[in-house]
């Protein structure tokens, strides 16, 4: 009985499994073609310093618009290519992308790129990242890597002598959505590490009344500081936000409140990255009305 009430509900589930599973298979298929006919494209957001509400740089995030299905989230794909070989492909498109077009804006603005654990556990990878910088001519300092917890658990992957290559070579790493993982403290201690970004989990609790976020928040910025890293603060939406983060201490905020992701024409028009204009980036924000 229980074998036949076990059939039933697999063949209950097995159209929804093959719907989800054929659209992960056309995913990963029409995203290598994607990656290879030129059918990404990079966003940019601020990032803005507490003190004196300075632009310091740009986090460079993914975007695919898919021939048939339209805008496709990099939450979505991203897993997928991740998954298969794909992400190497993807991410070194990614990284070879934002450092060109840093190196042509007109201020010397940070570009902050996302670096999956896959492409960071290659030993090949530090070497990519010289060879990029040699290529486009972008100062090691002004890239920031993002990297996650997921970076000293890939499998195979001699973290610390990737860290090693990378900080001889002079690039910024920093730790994204801090707080979501497994968050080992040890993590702190074995990667040196420029910058932590604290997850916009934490900021959204934090205004809601939620003193256990503001806490954590709080102690995370207290640790941040003792070990001589700058901090971020993602996702900040609102004014009520912005007035909590800079209370608790965060160097720097990143969230709608300052800007949406911008293409890079937007970005030469609303941001002044042309070099006419270079007096927004580096130089105080105008707040959002
Ligand atoms: P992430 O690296 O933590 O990027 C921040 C995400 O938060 C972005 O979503 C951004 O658009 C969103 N965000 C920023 N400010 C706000 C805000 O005020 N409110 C809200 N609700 N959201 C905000 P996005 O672009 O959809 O990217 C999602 C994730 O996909 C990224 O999280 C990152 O993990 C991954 N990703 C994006 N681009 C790349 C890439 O080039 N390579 C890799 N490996 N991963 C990428
Ligand atoms: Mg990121
Ligand atoms: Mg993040
Ligand atoms: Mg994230």
């Amino acid at each position: 009985a229980a074998k036949a009430a076990g059939r039933g509900v697999h063949r209950f589930y097995e159209p929804i499994m093959h719907a989800a599973a054929d659209r992960r298979h056309m995913l990963e298929q029409d995203l290598t073609e994607a990656v290879e006919r030129d059918g990404l494209r990079l966003v940019y957001q601020p990032v803005v310093s507490c003190k004196g509400e300075r632009v310091t740089g740009f986090e460079a995030l993914l975007r695919w618009n898919h021939p048939l299905h339209g805008p496709i989230s990099p939450g979505e794909f991203i897993p997928i290519a991740e998954e298969s070989s794909l992400i190497e492909r993807v991410g070194e498109w990614v990284l070879r992308k934002a450092c060109e077009e840093a190196a042509r804006w007109a201020i010397p603005a940070r570009v902050a790129v996302n670096v999956s654990p896959t492409q960071f556990a290659n030993p090949a990878f530090p070497n990519l990242v010289a060879q990029v910088l040699a290529q486009t001519g972008l100062a090691p300092q002004r890239l920031e890597l993002e990297i996650t917890e997921g970076v000293f658990m890939a499998e195979g992957s001699n973290a610390e002598r990737q860290f090693e290559t990378l900080k001889r070579i002079g690039v910024r790493l920093a730790l994204d959505d801090f707080g979501t993982g497994y968050s080992s403290l040890g993590y702190l201690q074995r990667a040196p590490l420029n910058k932590i970004k604290i997850d916009q989990s934490f900021v959204r609790g934090a205004t809601r009344g939620d003193n256990q976020n503001a806490a954590i928040i709080r102690s995370i910025v207290t640790l941040a500081e003792a070990l001589g890293m700058e901090t971020t603060a993602e996702g900040a939406e609102t004014e009520d936000e912005i007035e909590l983060i800079r209370r608790l201490g965060c160097s720097h905020i990143q969230g709608f409140y300052y800007g949406p992701p911008l293409e890079v024409s937007e970005l030469i028009n609303k941001m002044g990255l042309d070099g006419n204009a270079a007096n927004k980036v580096g130089h105080k924000v105008s707040r959002a009305p």
